[in-house]
């Protein structure tokens, strides 16, 4: 396969190549990113690729869909055991449109929906103000308090007052634990559906080393299955019974066409491996390192949001810990290869694009095979590089010392 694509399209072979390398040789930081099971290669992009299978199993608009209905119902049935669930629609293209796919099946456009606040650790699809749904919807924010964690009465005096129809919990930067009884107890209180969107740790929740919202009646729980779960690019929608024939149809016929059958394939694999006890271990191993590198970095003078992580991911407060911006400080670490993003820390003062903090994750260099023992050494390769301690090709070459000793799998 690859001499016949390097044969028909020498650029483009090229260019993937050279992709590998960057990957290989440098470390993959950022949060939510991760590198998927290797076992999935052949079903991505697999002949499912090829296949349309627009509607559910054993009710399709096409023909020619006896397997993809057996490789949907085995990624639909793997899912629901996974997380505990009464229903999984595993067909969502990626996050956005699942989340999309939520809002428009429970709610009507102009209803009230009670999200966290962006800069705090929210993300986009929570009604951010240039993302479609805030036109859409009408969306009330709820913030952190200083130090991380909830204020409890001021969400629920906020609910009172907004009558959300959906209350969301979940974030893509937050470093905390959520307490998904208390949003539930608010929710219940003025009749909201209760919505957690998982997608940053649905692989360390299917590992069982975070807390199910579901086990805490959520109503639904929405995840990628593409960042700590270690599947293929996705989205999946789990729910009770009372909302599935509502999500189904959000999904398609109103938000999609043809699902990527290839990728409903890989999911299925993907659920499979992270049922075993090898991953649970992984997912565990995830935060460990965490902490570990939280508390590396803050012997090197990092300031971190909410001074730890209880999951995978730390916020660096680049700015106030070594006076330059979250810009430049991944700019210094992208030069170096380790790889990592800018982040808004809590109302952040400094814009979007030369933001305050720094956002680093552990599932990408624990899938390595890194452990608590390496974080040390990292830490220091990430405060050298920030700060300018260490000259740019000393601090390149040891990275890739580094990153040699810990193959990505496959
Ligand atoms: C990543 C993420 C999404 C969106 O996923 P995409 O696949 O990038 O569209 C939605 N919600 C949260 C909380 C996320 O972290």
């Amino acid at each position: 396969m690859r001499s016949r694509l390097a044969e028909a399209d020498p650029e483009a072979a090229a260019i993937l190549e050279r992709e590998e390398r960057r990957q290989q040789q440098g470390l993959t930081l950022i949060a939510s990113e991760n590198h998927a099971f290797p076992e999935l290669r052949p079903l991505i992009g697999s002949v499912f690729a090829d296949k349309y299978a627009e509607g559910q199993p054993r009710r399709r608009y096409y023909g020619g869909n006896l397997h993809a209905d057996e490789i949907e119902e085995l990624a639909q049935g793997r899912a629901k055991a996974l997380f505990g669930a009464e229903h999984a629609n595993v067909q969502p293209l990626s996050g956005s449109p699942m989340n999309q796919a939520v809002y428009f099946g429970l709610l009507a456009p102009g209803d009230t929906i009670l999200a966290m606040d962006l800069s705090h650790g929210g993300h986009l699809t929570h009604g951010a103000p240039v993302s479609a749904m805030g036109r859409i919807f009408r969306f009330v924010r709820y913030g952190t308090v200083a130090g991380g964690g909830f204020d409890f009465d001021a969400i629920r005096e906020t609910a009172r007052r907004e009558r959300p129809k959906l209350l969301i919990t979940g974030f893509s930067s937050y470093p905390r634990d959520i307490d998904y009884a208390a949003f539930k107890a608010i929710a219940d209180e003025v009749g909201a559906i209760t919505m957690a969107d998982v997608s940053h740790i649905g692989g360390l929740i299917a590992g069982k080393a975070l807390p199910n919202p579901l086990a805490a009646g959520f109503d639904v729980v929405t995840t990628t299955t593409h960042k700590t779960l270690r599947g293929p690019r996705g989205g999946l929608i789990l729910c009770r019974e009372p909302f599935r024939r509502a999500i189904d149809q959000a999904v398609f016929p109103g938000l999609q066409g043809g699902p990527h059958m290839d990728q409903v394939a890989a999911l299925a694999t993907a659920l499979h491996l992270a049922a075993q006890e090898e991953f649970q271990a992984y997912a565990r191993r995830v935060l460990d390192n965490a902490k570990a590198l939280a508390a590396a970095l803050q012997g090197r003078g990092a300031q971190l949001v909410t001074g730890g992580t209880d999951n995978h991911l730390l916020v660096v407060d680049v700015a106030s810990s070594f006076g330059i911006d979250g810009d430049e400080a991944q700019q210094r670490l992208d030069r170096v290869g380790l790889v990592s993003n800018k982040q808004v820390v809590p109302d952040d003062t400094r814009p979007p694009l030369r933001p305050s903090g720094l956002r680093l994750g552990t599932p990408a260099v624990t899938t390595r095979g890194m452990r608590e023992g390496q974080m040390t050494a990292l830490a220091d390769l990430i405060v050298d590089a920030v700060t300018g301690a260490r000259p740019e090709p000393a601090l390149a070459n040891a990275v890739r010392d580094f990153a040699r000793r810990f193959p990505i799998p496959g």
